[in-house]
């Protein structure tokens, strides 16, 4: 007998086996029970969708079948009819020879095949079919499974495998609780696998996916719950804020009233910093709510009490920036030490791993010595030999690139376990925030500052005669009116690959990006037709270096100041740009997503982003928010290259709303669940393989309800030694997944 982590050669022939391997990358017993029916049809199935060109799977009766000689070759040919009762189709195999004994009249079977025309008749030639007589055994079925094909198997061949490795499988053990079970009303594993691959009602395949998808959320709550109590064990430094210190400083400075919303999360952070439990908070806002002020404030009270604040940034233009701003809206309080700073001043130090050795040196120094009282940087920050003096907060921007696992490395570097404040690029909704951060406590900037102009946004296809000049015109009178234009491209030379900070969608709808019709859990969007899995070639996208060029030869931009920014730039090279762009030494900025989070640059008027079908929404999201800053109302446009493409519903929702919760779940909904999560680029396995993060939310929220007691109860699960196998096999999977990337 066998277990789902049996390997699935032991079971299944040679052939098979690899067949599911190469084409799925199924290799286990559990593997190829995760491989859920695509569909499920009735044996009373119709002919009716046969369309020339269309591949279908079908039951249906030979009503009739001949035999003839051919004339012009050897050998004879098969023609039946099959038919659902309703109607009648042509089946026709040029060698009759192993078909014939079998394709009785009156045999029931399952065809499958792509149909096509012959003499103005549809008909079937050399569909695939497996006898119902085989396919039942003897059990009259209600339900058949259509599963998407494995290489060349049909989807009968992996009802075949599937069926034997069920009837191997010993009992699995369960683990849900089974006060869980009960209460949720859920059925066991056993029943649920077998529901799935060999239901009798399409009642009982719903309670079988209902159940795994819960038992999915369940052990990622699990997980989430053990480290949140873990966490509230910790003990470290209450840092309570010093009236008359920097902070008040600085807000008797600042330069525009907080929004209610600013003062609220500040008084929350403030409240849990003075605790000694370190804090774990998510502060989720919409593009340009001013985040970044909020979190400054908390970073300066983390030096008022004494310590060290350090801010992690996804990029260096954007740790640049954050750099430049911070020391900009501190001004001499930023001064601390220096002849003419402040007296209760401090030190803002950069720390990216391009910097020049020598500013390097001096900057870890600072770290280390503590004069430094706020650090901005990259990933270079978690590197070993950065340490510093009293580490208080950790504050990491823009998250969704950063790990959980990044977050602990920095923690690591700490004396005290610091507070840890996590902000989010742009809101996404409350169940992938339970998922992906469940560990935290969540904060949401729902309003922007008053006075913000809003952003128009238009889609330009490209292939309407004088659209594009028009776009380039209307970023010349803008210019004229002493604004500056953004130009985004998804890559920077000709003969590159898309960006790296890019995330390139596939324009090609069966690749799985725009399909999700509900039942095809973790599906990519495939065909059930054998043997279709390649895309086709990605066409050319634009690049900076020819944008730029274009842009320079265009005579509507004439004397226009066009330079170009990208990720391969050299650290001072960007810097500069960024720095000539701030201070409206050029007019029009051609360059890679760099710019795409964070960057805040008020001046800047009008966002083109160049073949913007092969962005994500919530990206267009955010860099269009990069426009609109101050006061001054924002144009972003959106270029495609126009109709014969797929219909660019993306684009459109993205013209439609400014509302960055609704865009972020258009933008989840079109993504496999993997990458809701960020590891499905990586070449991880998906990490959900079952539940829909936005269509099972009361799963979700029950999942943790559940989860949080169980753990209450028996913190280390030495109770529940199946789940407790579970949470650490998925806890593994998530490090392995960190160290792949590096
Ligand atoms: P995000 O939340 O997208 O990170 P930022 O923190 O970059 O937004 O803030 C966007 C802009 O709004 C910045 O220029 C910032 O100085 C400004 N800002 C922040 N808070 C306020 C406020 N209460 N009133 C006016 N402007 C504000
Ligand atoms: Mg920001």
């Amino acid at each position: 007998m066998y277990s789902e982590s049996t390997p699935l050669s032991k079971v299944l022939g040679k052939r098979e086996a690899t067949k599911f391997r190469t084409a799925r990358d199924i290799t286990t017993v559990g593997d190829l029970l995760g491989y859920w029916p695509r569909r499920y049809q009735s044996p009373e199935s119709n002919l009716a969708a046969a369309t020339v060109g269309s591949y279908i799977v079908a039951v249906a009766e030979v009503k009739s079948a001949t035999t003839r000689t051919m004339k012009a070759r050897r050998g004879r040919m098969l023609q039946a009819v099959i038919t659902d009762g309703t109607k009648d189709l042509e089946i026709t195999f040029f060698s009759a020879h192993g078909h014939e004994g079998k394709l009785l009249p009156g045999t029931r079977a399952l065809f499958a095949g792509k149909v096509s025309a012959f003499n103005n008749r549809l008909q079937l030639a050399h569909p695939g079919y497996s006898l119902l007589s085989d396919f039942d055994r003897g059990e009259r079925r209600d339900l058949i499974p259509i599963y998407r094909a494995v290489g060349n198997l049909h989807t009968w061949t992996v009802t075949e495998c599937v069926r034997m490795v069920l009837d191997l499988l010993d009992e699995t053990p369960e683990a849900i609780p089974e006060q869980v079970l009960d209460r949720r009303d859920l059925m066991d594993r056993t029943s649920a696998l077998r529901g799935i691959h060999t239901p009798t009602s399409m009642k009982e395949v719903t309670a079988a996916r209902r159940r795994m998808s819960y038992e999915e959320a369940f052990v990622l709550q699990v997980a989430l719950a053990q480290r949140r109590a873990r966490q509230s064990q910790e003990s470290t430094l209450a840092r309570v804020p010093r009236p008359g210190g920097l902070l008040d400083a600085f807000d008797a400075r600042l330069p525009f009233e907080l929004t209610t919303g600013q003062r609220d999360v500040g008084e929350t952070l403030t409240a849990e910093m003075a605790r000694d439990v370190p804090m774990h908070r998510l502060l989720q806002g919409e593009v340009g709510s001013g985040k970044t002020v909020v979190a400054l404030r908390a970073m300066l009270t983390a030096v008022d009490a004494g310590g060290q604040a350090a801010l992690l940034a996804p990029t260096e233009v954007l740790a640049a920036q954050h750099h430049r701003s911070i020391g900009a809206m501190l001004g001499d309080l930023a001064e601390g030490g220096m002849l003419g700073g402040s007296e209760i001043g401090t030190r803002v130090t950069l720390l990216t791993g391009s910097m020049p050795t020598a500013s390097r040196r001096k900057a870890l120094l600072d770290i280390a010595s503590g004069d430094a009282g706020i650090v901005v940087g990259t990933h270079a920050l978690i590197q070993e030999h950065v340490s510093f003096q009293d580490l208080a907060l950790v504050v990491v921007d823009e998250q969704h690139r950063f790990g959980v696992e990044q977050r602990d490395a920095l923690r690591g570097k700490a004396t005290h376990p610091p507070h840890v404040l996590v902000m989010t690029a742009t809101p996404i909704p409350r169940t992938v925030a339970m998922t992906v951060f469940g560990d935290m406590e969540t904060s949401t900037l729902s309003e922007l500052p008053a006075g913000r102009a809003p952003i128009t946004t238009h889609v330009v296809p490209e292939d309407r005669p004088g659209w594009l000049q028009r776009t380039w015109v209307r970023v010349a009178e803008e210019v004229a009116q002493g604004r500056q234009a953004y130009v985004v491209c998804p890559r920077i030379g000709d003969d590159d690959e898309p960006d790296a900070d890019t995330e390139i969608f596939d324009a090609d709808p069966s690749s799985g990006v725009g399909g999700d019709d509900g039942d095809d859990h973790g599906d990519d969007g495939g065909h059930d037709e054998p043997g279709e899995d390649e895309a086709p070639p990605p066409r050319p996208l634009a690049s900076v270096h020819r944008v730029h060029a274009d842009l320079v030869a265009n005579p509507a931009l004439a004397g226009l100041r066009v330079e170009i920014l990208h990720g391969r730039l050299a650290a001072e090279e960007k810097d500069a740009v960024m720095r000539d762009f701030a201070a409206g030494d050029i007019d029009v900025l051609v360059s890679t997503t760099v710019i795409e989070v964070g960057v805040d640059v008020p001046n800047a008027s009008v966002m083109v982003v160049m073949d913007a079908d092969r962005f994500g929404v919530s990206q267009l999201h955010q860099l269009r928010g990069r426009v609109g800053r101050g006061g001054l109302p924002g144009l972003c446009l959106l270029v495609h290259p126009g109709v014969g493409e797929a219909p660019h519903e993306r684009l459109d929702a993205v013209a439609a709303t400014t509302d960055g919760f609704e865009l972020s779940r258009i933008d989840l909904r079109q993504r496999r669940e993997g990458d809701i999560l960020g590891s499905s680029q990586h070449g991880v396995r998906s990490q959900l393989q079952f539940l829909h993060v936005l269509e099972d939310e009361e799963l979700i929220e029950a999942a943790r309800e559940d989860a949080l007691e169980v753990v209450s109860e028996d913190a280390d699960l030495s109770a529940h030694p199946r789940l407790a196998a579970l949470v650490s096999a998925r806890v593994d999977a998530e490090q392995a997944a960190y160290l792949e990337r590096g």
